[in-house]
């Protein structure tokens, strides 16, 4: 099948991304989100986006004109019918996300792709609740998304493999590189990262090292652009916290236990850059 024309559910922080790389990909977009201003809001974020790739000559204004041609904005799911896959990028919420999938059943024709942009929810367990199991995926886009590379494709139990024959090329056609990942929890790029940065919770909480030197072994020693530490104050330490919370109930398995020390910085309100304070102080 190929793909003409995507639909995007959510005009937030992924919803417009994923919509500004299909249409400098030359595909036709409809982002729907549930107010006007949220629209609105997301169609600018890729015009000033797309302004900052003419400043650095990276695009012409020619191209951001016809991309900009390409994305329409919508508050009525009705306007998702001509597409021929629906990405669904509204906010983390199994019930809400639910609700959004069961509406796009009755609106959408029975061929229609459905993929989710899910960090943490199963896609086999997604895909259960839809009409068009086979015809469900996850398609985890990676933020920023016009400048990461990374495309995680994953398949739930149901997933035909025409279905994801079909979202692999479409990743390959956004210039990005899919990696195929069978469902399971955090995937495969956070089930490695997050207890590695929990890890390096643990390393600290020992008093092994200060927080500067585990960063900077990590960053001169691996070759990772970021420390771990540097990199949980940017993520959110509740929402590490919460991630490895979820790996330690549905493993079952002790290496996933969450560090004290990152309980306990949570339980302080120290949650990383957004609260001024997490491992270290911004
Ligand atoms: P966000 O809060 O920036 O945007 C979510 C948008 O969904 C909002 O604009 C909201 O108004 C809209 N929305 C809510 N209910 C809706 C509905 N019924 N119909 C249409 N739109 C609706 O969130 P985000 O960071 O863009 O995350 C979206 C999804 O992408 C989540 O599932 C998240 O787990 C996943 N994700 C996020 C990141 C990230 O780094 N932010 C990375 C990968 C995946």
């Amino acid at each position: 099948m190929s793909i003409t024309q995507v639909g995007v559910i959510g005009a937030g922080t992924m919803g417009n991304g994923i919509a500004q790389a299909c249409a400098v990909s030359g595909i036709k977009v409809v982002m729907v989100d549930i107010s006007d201003a949220a629209v609105q809001k997301g169609v600018a974020t890729v015009s000033g986006s797309l302004d900052r790739l003419i400043k650095k000559e990276k695009l012409t204004a020619e191209a951001k004109a016809a991309a900009m041609a390409l994305i329409q904005g919508s508050t009525d799911y009705a306007d998702l019918v001509g597409c021929q896959l629906v990405i669904e990028a509204a906010t983390e919420n199994e019930g809400l996300k639910v609700k959004i999938l069961q509406q796009l059943d009755t609106l959408l024709p029975a061929d229609t792709i459905v993929a989710t942009n899910t960090s943490s929810i199963s896609i086999t367990k997604l895909a259960a609740v839809t009409k068009r199991a086979d015809r469900f995926i996850g398609m985890h886009f990676f933020n920023p998304v016009p400048m990461m590379a990374l495309v995680e494709i994953i398949r739930g139990l149901q997933t035909s493999d025409a279905t994801h024959d079909a979202i692999k090329a479409l990743a390959v056609a956004l210039g990005k590189t899919p990696i195929t990942v069978k469902n399971a929890p955090g995937f495969v790029v956070n089930r490695v990262l997050i207890p590695m940065i929990n890890e390096a919770f643990f390393v600290l909480a020992e008093g092994t090292a200060s927080a500067e030197d585990i960063d900077a072994g990590m960053k001169l020693g691996c070759n990772q652009p970021i420390g771990p530490l540097a990199l949980a104050d940017m993520i959110g330490l509740d929402v590490c916290l919460a991630v490895m919370d979820v790996y330690m109930k549905e493993f079952n398995d002790s290496k996933y236990r969450p560090c004290p020390l990152l309980k306990e910085m949570v339980a302080a309100g120290w949650l990383g850059r957004k609260t001024g304070r997490g491992v270290y102080v911004y």
